[in-house]
């Protein structure tokens, strides 16, 4: 009988499309699939709404591989200590995994590559949630793109990438006794169970993540380009906690897309996730600072007090508190409307980046670190092919343009749903009688705007512009 091998599930939580998983299986080993929840501190745990996904995510992969026979076995602790106690209980001399390209894990898994090794045991890691590892596309001097267009041209031309792997019909399981605490025990849902809320909105688990993009291809995504930006239809694909924590594969998603007419809008959109994690990986300090090194002593402005009428929805700008709301409900923003809210905390209120990426990083289910990284410095001006610092989204006229019926801040700021569509997205500029009739007190039932948009855009242009020309000097 073979010795046995670990298959070390990280954030790759799918059967399919698995490499790690497809080299185990071939070794011919019996497999102890595994998961380690880590308790030691570091910077970037996962947020709230995060471990509400990763929890059902786990659930569901243990009920996958009991199909197969196999439990996933889950352990807490530092993985080393975990990994070499199983190893050295069950007499396993190979470990397979796939590779996580953030600052963080680059470290940890090289030591954890190194000190498997150094015990003689065999290590094997893939390229799995990505299309291309980061050094595999380089601009033509070897450097790292800082630019999105040409990063994309680069990919394209790297394509087609091969077929997914199938998932395994058959796994060699190992039948020896395996120690294992349960998913509960992890304690990854919240004690008040507010993430009941988010079920409405989200199905989770690998048979979802593909279910969906094959519903999205079919139903959708011919619109995609045209629509994407109205927050109140369904446009986008989704995919994005699916694709964060590994349930179905980049490659898969551009594998299904292939033949589809008019993809190319939504491949773009995976080549932003391909370019952010690229980035990071490149600029691993832009996790907590901007890329352009100028900007590490902006004068931006904290205020307590601003920032939490914002996190709470509650600044008067009615699409800034649909979006801050619907994230808040569903653990998700629609993208255009990320946009919104960001703007207006970095341009309006002055407050730095790093607090909104913080209270997005708690409260998506899809936060994403390289992601998430690139979406803020974007907005704020202060990362890779950046939107222009005299860019500072009007939230009246943004509101106006996407949701022109109001029926996105009327889903989620039902305060102020009876309005006139004329008047949703400036309650206070509405005439007092119409206020009145729709049953609204401006500055008790809806806040007044926290400040004013125009004299706000004009003290945010005046320290941008200072500071580029400082940039410069
Ligand atoms: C301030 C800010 C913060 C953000 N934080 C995150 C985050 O933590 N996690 C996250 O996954 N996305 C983040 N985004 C990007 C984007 O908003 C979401 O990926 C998108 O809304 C997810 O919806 P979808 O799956 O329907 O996307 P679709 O439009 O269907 O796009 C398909 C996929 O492409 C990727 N994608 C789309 N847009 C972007 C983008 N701008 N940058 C990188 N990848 C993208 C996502 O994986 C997404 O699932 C952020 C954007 C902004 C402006």
């Amino acid at each position: 009988m073979k010795s046995p091998c670990l298959v070390w599930f990280r954030r790759d939580l799918r059967l399919s499309d698995n490499p790690a998983l497809t080299a185990a299986r071939e070794s011919g080993s019996p497999i102890i699939p595994i998961f380690i929840w880590e308790t030691e501190k570091r910077s970037w745990e996962d947020g709230a709404a995060s471990k509400v996904w990763l929890h059902h995510s786990l659930l569901s992969l243990d009920n996958s591989l009991q199909k197969h026979g196999s439990l996933l076995h889950i352990q807490m602790g530092d993985p080393f200590s975990v990994i070499f106690t199983i190893m050295k209980k069950t007499g396993a001399k190979s470990i397979f995994w796939n590779r996580l390209y953030e600052p963080y894990f680059i470290k940890r898994d090289a030591e954890i590559e190194k000190k498997c090794k150094r015990e003689g045991y065999h290590v094997e890691t893939f390229q799995a949630s990505l299309w291309f590892a980061p050094k595999e596309i380089l601009s033509k001097d070897d450097t790292p793109y800082r630019v999105f267009t040409p990063f994309w041209k680069t990919c394209q031309k790297n394509f087609p990438l091969g077929t997914p792997l199938p998932a395994p019909k058959k796994l060699i399981v190992y039948s020896g006794s395996v120690s294992s605490v349960s998913i509960d025990k992890l304690q990854l849902l919240p004690k008040i169970h507010w993430e009941k809320n988010f079920f409405p909105f989200w199905k989770i688990g690998e048979a979802h993540a593909k279910a969906k993009l094959s519903s999205f291809l079919k139903k959708r995504v011919k619109e995609y380009v045209s629509k994407r930006d109205y927050p109140v239809e369904e446009w986008g694909s989704y995919l994005s906690p699916h694709l964060h924590f590994g349930e179905i594969s980049p490659r898969q998603v551009l594998h299904m897309s292939q033949d589809i007419p008019k993809t190319e809008p939504f491949l773009r959109q995976i080549a932003w996730r391909e370019f952010a994690q690229h980035l990071l990986y490149f600029f691993p300090y832009t996790e907590s600072k901007a890329l352009r090194k100028s900007f590490h002593s902006f004068p931006w402005k904290m205020n307590s007090r601003l920032l939490q009428k914002w996190q709470r929805g509650v600044t008067g700008y009615p699409i800034v508190d649909a979006g801050m709301r619907q994230l808040w409900k569903t653990g998700w923003m629609h993208n255009r409307v990320r946009m919104i809210v960001a703007s207006f905390l970095v341009k309006d209120l002055m407050i730095p980046w790093q607090e909104g990426a913080q209270w997005f990083w708690d409260t998506l289910v899809d936060a994403d670190l390289a992601n998430n990284t690139l979406g803020w410095q974007w907005v704020a001006g202060c990362g890779a092919d950046a939107a222009p610092y005299f860019r500072i989204f009007n939230p009246v006229l943004q509101g106006e343009k996407f949701d022109p019926d109001g029926d996105y801040v009327r889903t989620y700021v039902p305060e102020i749903a009876p309005l006139p569509s004329k008047w949703i997205h400036k309650p206070w500029k509405a005439p007092s009688d119409v206020v009145k009739k729709a049953g609204i007190e401006l500055g008790s039932t809806y806040p007044f705007p926290i400040v004013d948009h125009d004299v706000a855009r004009a003290n945010a242009l005046k320290e941008y512009r200072t500071w580029v020309k400082h940039e410069k000097t």
